[in-house]
This record gives structure tokens, C-alpha cells and sequence, in this order.
């Protein structure tokens, strides 16, 4: 909850009349305020492994005659420019996101592209790690308004999260089911991974949040890939909930709604006039 803000401008009509214009400002106050927010964070974010390096490199230097002693350091710096790098790709799609006015670029989708483009990226992590991804089959009227790319970019972090989450071994799995009670589709990324604690859900999509940074940190991840989802998906007017038991796993779940006339393409052909 927040105040309501008005911007209010005043015309003149003649000698007599004055025009009054009040806009609500309310949304443009709080998008404002999360920027903000936002520069700040990142920037607290940024400095740590920039941090790193410079440390890093002077330590390299002075251990300059030990062979054993600059591999080690290297290698530390190698994580942190990594890390730096998935900072500075995720800021990216973020500012992509905000500049972004969705409804002009909406274009009709088919989910099934979505959700096979996505597969077929994060299984070269996968792969790499014993996991298998598993796209189940996609209803033919999953068809949504919005954008390819971003919507790609939404399944792709849960699947890349459910891969780097999960032991070798086990199995990460894609379903796409129509509902159409609610006029929506949803897309569930089911991992058989680590899980995530009850008092940690609510907190998952914020920007920066992770659950446990120390056990998370070799996954080389950001804490900003659910708050990426969540914006994605939010600009398709849906939502994104997470179901989770510790050491069992995870399921994320991203409803959309469906684009008008979706489920006219797997109905019987229609008598029209
Ligand atoms: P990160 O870059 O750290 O993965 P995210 O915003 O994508 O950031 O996720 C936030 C946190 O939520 C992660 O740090 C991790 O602790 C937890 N998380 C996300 N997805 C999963 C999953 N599939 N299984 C277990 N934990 C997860």
C-alpha cells in the first residue's frame, strides 16, 4: 500500500474557465522508487567482486615466483569475473525489461517455440552436469500475446535455477497444460533438486535475494534471475508461484493468460458467418 499521487495541471479556458488535469502518478512514483532502489543495490553488488579482482591481482603479482600460488589465485579470479559478467548480463536484461513497453511489441506466440528454445539452451549446462531435461508434450492452443525473447529469457532462468539446484542424476522436467476455466496456460519447471525452506519462498522473487549465499555461491548465480521471471512474466499479465519441499524439490509454475482465439486452434473447425 502507498499514497495515492496526483499530478494535477491547471489551463485556462478563456477569462473565465480553468481546465483542471489530475493523472495518477502512483505507478511512475513506485517504479521510480524500485530504480532507485535498484541502482543502489547493484552497485553495493558490483563492488564486491570488482573488489575481489583488484585484490586479487595484486596478490598474483607479489606471489609472482610460486607457479602453485598464482594458478590458485587465477582461478579465484576467473570465478569473480564470471560473476561480474552474470551481473553485468542480468542488469542488461533487466534495463530491457523497464525501457520495454510490452504491449506495443506483443506479437501472438506459440509456447511450444518458448518452451523447446529454452530447453534446448540451459542443456548444454545440463548435459554437462548428468541432468536431463524433459519437455513434456505442449498443447497446440498454448498461444499467448508477447514477446518471444522475453519470454524465452523467463523459462530459461527457471530451468537454468532447477539445473544449478539439482545433484547429476536426477531429472528436471517442463510441463505445459491449458486451463481453460481461466482463459491461461502454465508452464511448470519440476526439479528433483535441494529445495527450497518454507520461510524463504515469499522472499525468492525479490531483486538480490538468495537463500543461502554460502551454499549457493558455487552456482555462480546473482539473486537476480527470479526477479527477472517476475517482471517478465508480470508484463504478460500473469504470475509466477513457486511449490518447494526441502530435499525433495522444487516446482515452479508461470501462469499466462492465453491470447483471444487460442483455443479456437485446437477446437473442431467453427461455421463462421
Ligand atoms: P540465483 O542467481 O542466486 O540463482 P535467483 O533469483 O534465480 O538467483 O534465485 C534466488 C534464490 O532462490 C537462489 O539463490 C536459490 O537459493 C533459490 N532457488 C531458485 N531456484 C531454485 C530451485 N529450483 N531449487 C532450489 N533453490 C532455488
Amino acid at each position: 500500500g502507498g499514497t495515492l499521487v496526483m499530478q494535477v495541471r491547471v489551463a485556462m479556458l478563456g477569462d473565465h474557465h480553468v481546465l483542471l488535469l489530475a493523472e495518477d502518478r502512483t505507478e511512475a512514483r513506485r517504479l521510480e522508487a524500485i530504480r532507485r532502489d535498484f541502482v543502489v543495490n547493484i552497485s553495493h553488488e558490483l563492488k564486491t567482486p570488482v573488489g575481489a579482482l583488484a585484490l586479487l591481482s595484486e596478490t598474483v603479482q607479489d606471489a609472482a615466483d610460486d607457479p602453485d600460488a598464482v594458478r590458485r589465485f587465477a582461478g579465484r579470479m576467473q570465478t569473480e569475473a564470471a560473476r561480474l559478467a552474470a551481473l553485468v548480463q542480468e542488469v542488461i536484461q533487466l534495463s530491457r525489461l523497464q525501457v520495454a513497453d510490452p504491449l506495443v511489441a506483443a506479437t501472438t506466440i506459440a509456447l511450444t517455440d518458448v518452451v523447446h528454445e529454452a530447453a534446448d539452451r540451459s542443456r548444454t549446462t545440463a548435459t554437462g552436469k548428468g541432468i536431463e531435461i524433459d519437455v513434456g508434450p505442449v498443447p497446440r492452443g498454448a498461444v499467448v500475446l508477447g514477446s518471444h525473447d522475453l519470454l524465452v529469457t523467463a523459462v530459461r532462468n527457471l530451468l537454468d535455477n532447477a539445473v544449478a539446484y539439482s545433484e547429476p542424476g536426477t531429472r528436471v522436467a517442463v510441463g505445459t497444460t491449458l486451463r481453460p476455466e481461466a482463459d491461461a496456460v502454465e508452464v511448470a519447471v519440476v526439479d528433483q533438486g535441494i529445495g527450497i525452506p518454507t520461510e524463504a519462498q515469499p522472499r525468492l522473487f525479490e531483486r538480490f535475494y538468495r537463500v543461502d549465499p554460502a551454499r549457493s555461491r558455487d552456482t555462480g548465480g546473482t539473486g537476480l534471475g527470479l526477479s527477472i521471471v517476475k517482471h517478465v512474466v508480470a508484463d504478460h499479465g500473469g504470475e509466477v508461484s513457486v511449490w518447494s519441499q526441502l530435499g525433495h524439490g522444487s516446482t515452479f509454475t508461470v501462469r499466462l493468460p492465453l491470447a483471444p482465439d487460442a483455443l479456437a486452434t485446437t477446437a473442431p473447425a467453427a461455421p463462421t458467418g
